[in-house]
């Protein structure tokens, strides 16, 4: 039993250091990234129930990693976030986001909302409205076609600066979504305290819906709340037909998943765009 212990112990060992030695060039790697030009976002169409039109689309980060590949965030975004590395990225999201966007009004394209992430500790930098701020005077975008998806975890810490932050954003005309809505913070105060426009209900309550009646009446209640507040509501992680009919019967406005598109690179998606039917 001992000897059994050492050896597992022994192999944990090697595999932790394994784990960091990997961890420790993917950090080093990350610290270039930005010079190195290789994150790129890709674009997932969200559509509107009521007239099946496509109208906006969610900015997802993408790594050209030089040996790795093509890598999705589930593989660099903890990272990026433990060393404080997100903030410079983020900024980077933001910024080409907005570039892409009037990009593609000078290209003669019909302007749409664009949908970017934004993570906690970036939310919290003392600079992130002058940073913002900056962006869009410098790229010209119109704010009003920004929105930014925010989690409710951010919203556990100390309400005045959030407020202030949220209502700053606001102000600009950058419209505001809660993420994965449902899965997090149990206190819905915030919601009447805090300039929210959308509620993005979370693909775990959309994935298989059918088979979860619980998972229906939750999406029914969470869409009796946004309808109560006039808040759209976005449902996520869309894959079949039968998910997009209980979205919709239980009260979603706007759509997002693979069963319309996965998130494309922006000439792919300009491409799909222009072929969509509804
Ligand atoms: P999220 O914001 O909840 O984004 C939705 C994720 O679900 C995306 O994964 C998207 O590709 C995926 N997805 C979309 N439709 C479907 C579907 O029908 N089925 C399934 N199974 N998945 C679907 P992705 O692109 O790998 O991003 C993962 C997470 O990484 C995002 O979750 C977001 O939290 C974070 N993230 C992505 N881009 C950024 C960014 O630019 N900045 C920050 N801070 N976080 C980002
Ligand atoms: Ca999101
Ligand atoms: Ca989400
Ligand atoms: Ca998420």
């Amino acid at each position: 039993a001992k000897r059994g212990g050492r050896n597992t112990y022994r192999h944990y060992t090697a595999g932790m250091q394994l784990y960091s030695l990997d961890r420790m060039s993917l950090e080093t790697d990350l610290r270039l990234a930005i010079e190195r030009n290789e994150f790129e976002l890709y674009y997932q169409p969200q559509i509107a129930l009521d007239s099946g039109k496509v109208v906006g689309k969610e900015a997802l980060i993408r790594w050209h990693h030089p040996h790795r590949g093509l890598l999705t965030p589930i593989h660099f975004i903890e990272i990026a976030e433990e060393t404080g590395l997100i903030v410079a990225i983020g900024q980077w999201v933001i910024r080409e986001a907005c570039r892409q966007h009037q990009h593609w009004l000078q290209a003669g394209f019909q302007p749409m909302r664009i949908s970017v992430n934004i993570s906690a500790m970036q939310f919290y930098q003392s600079n992130f409205c002058d940073m913002v701020e900056t962006i869009i005077h410098d790229t010209g975008i119109n704010p009003g076609y920004l929105e930014f998806e925010l989690t409710e975890s951010m919203f556990m810490q100390d309400a005045d600066t959030v407020v202030k932050t949220l209502r700053r954003l606001h102000g600009l005309g950058i419209k505001l979504a809660i993420d994965d809505f449902g899965t997090g913070y149990s206190n819905l105060s915030y919601l009447r305290k805090f300039p929210i426009d959308r509620l993005k209900v979370d693909q775990s309550f959309i994935k298989g819906i059918e088979h979860e009646p619980i998972n229906v009446e939750i999406v029914k209640t969470i869409a009796a709340l946004a309808r109560s507040m006039s808040l759209e509501l976005v449902a996520e992680g869309v894959e079949t037909d039968v998910e997009l009919h209980w979205a919709e019967s239980s009260g979603c406005t706007f759509v997002q998943g693979y069963h319309f598109s996965q998130p494309l690179p922006a000439e792919k998606f300009t491409r799909w765009v222009t072929e969509y039917k509804y």
